[in-house]
């Protein structure tokens, strides 16, 4: 019996150690420690024995049942640990690196511009306004003086929703709510929003742009109080060196009607950006035109304003050297994180 013992206990342990894999350990327990296994049918031949021989050999069994079963929980925790470095090395997975930084996104360039524009005019006091970017033609067009088949409606390709109902081509309408929401008090507000124009996509026209207008009502305001906010913004958007000068124009909602222009960086050399004249456009502006001083709600003879409109995209592309408007909203976040 102890023959049968020894054999036993040499292949119980050669067996334990030839597996490798942890879901073979059921079927060798079984086989061995189990209630059916080979160690329980020696025990049951211990009625067999004499007297003096049945409780030595009882020691000497269980002895060896202790030994298997340290063995086998050695050997279980073994193929665990293995199954494990095995399947960090198969998902190439470093639990113990740092995990990956989050990346912060920032400001659109657009925005960072329109927060740098109302910086300026907040310091010379101008509230912001805004205004709705889905417009009836009477806002976007007849109460500033464009009436249905004026000529001057050639100057804005629409987008229309209905017979009614325009996405705003410019700022301008945001003129008539703020004067008829403040009238009749004085007003200095800048209406800044996106504008839509059924245009041609190019590298200097998008179908959608943001415009900053400015609007200011109040008693004896003349053409050099317009001169002189201009003049102070474009030295404080794009330095003090820069010279300005304005241009007579046409608009249908103002009278007279001006250009702005400011000297370019290349300070009279001419380069690409200023097309070889030495300026840049700023902003188009003018006097509020008595009609639409009254369509808001003033009466021109004891009130007087000045109103501009300026692009937000442009003053960007100048500042940056950017060639082409389309980057803007391309969404190429290439383009985009470097501002
Ligand atoms: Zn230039």
């Amino acid at each position: 019996m102890k023959e049968q013992l020894n054999s036993l206990r040499a292949k119980g342990i050669s067996e334990l150690n030839a597996l490798n894999n942890a879901d073979q350990l059921p079927e060798w327990y079984h086989r061995y420690l189990g209630r059916k296994g080979e160690l329980t049918s020696l025990l049951k031949q211990l009625g067999t024995l004499s007297a003096e021989e049945r409780p030595v050999m009882g020691k000497v069994i269980n002895e060896f049942k202790q030994e298997l079963q340290v063995s086998f929980e050695q050997r279980q925790q073994t193929l665990r640990e293995n199954k494990l470095n095995q399947e960090l090395e198969i998902d190439d997975l470093d639990v113990t690196l740092p995990g990956r930084p989050c990346t912060t996104g920032h400001l659109h360039l657009t925005t960072q511009t329109l927060r740098r524009i109302y910086q300026i005019f907040q310091e010379m006091g101008f509230q912001v306004y805004e205004a709705p970017e889905v417009e009836t033609d009477e806002y976007n067009f007849q109460l500033l003086n464009i009436p249905e088949y004026h000529p001057a409606r050639d100057m804005w390709d629409t987008f229309w929703v209905d017979d009614e109902v325009v996405l705003r081509t410019h700022t301008s309408p945001g003129q008539i709510w703020a004067m008829r929401e403040y009238a009749p008090e004085p007003i200095r507000v800048i209406l800044p929003g996106k504008c839509y124009r059924y245009e041609q996509i190019t590298p200097r026209s998008e179908h959608q742009f943001y415009q900053v207008e400015g609007l200011t009502i109040g008693k004896n305001i003349r053409l050099t109080d317009l001169i002189g906010v201009m003049s102070e913004f474009a030295h404080k958007m794009y330095g003090a060196e820069r010279k300005v000068r304005i241009r007579g124009s046409y608009f249908p909602f103002t009278e007279p009607s001006i250009e702005i222009d400011m000297s370019c960086s290349c300070e009279e050399n001419g380069c690409r950006l200023c097309k070889y004249t030495g300026w840049l456009e700023v902003a188009g502006a003018g006097m509020v035109h008595p009609v639409v001083l009254r369509n808001g709600g003033y009466d021109p003879d004891e009130w007087s304003g000045f109103a501009f409109g300026m692009g937000v995209e442009r003053p960007a592309l100048l500042k940056h050297s950017i060639n082409d408007i389309r980057y803007f909203y391309g969404n190429d976040l290439r383009f985009l994180q470097q501002f």
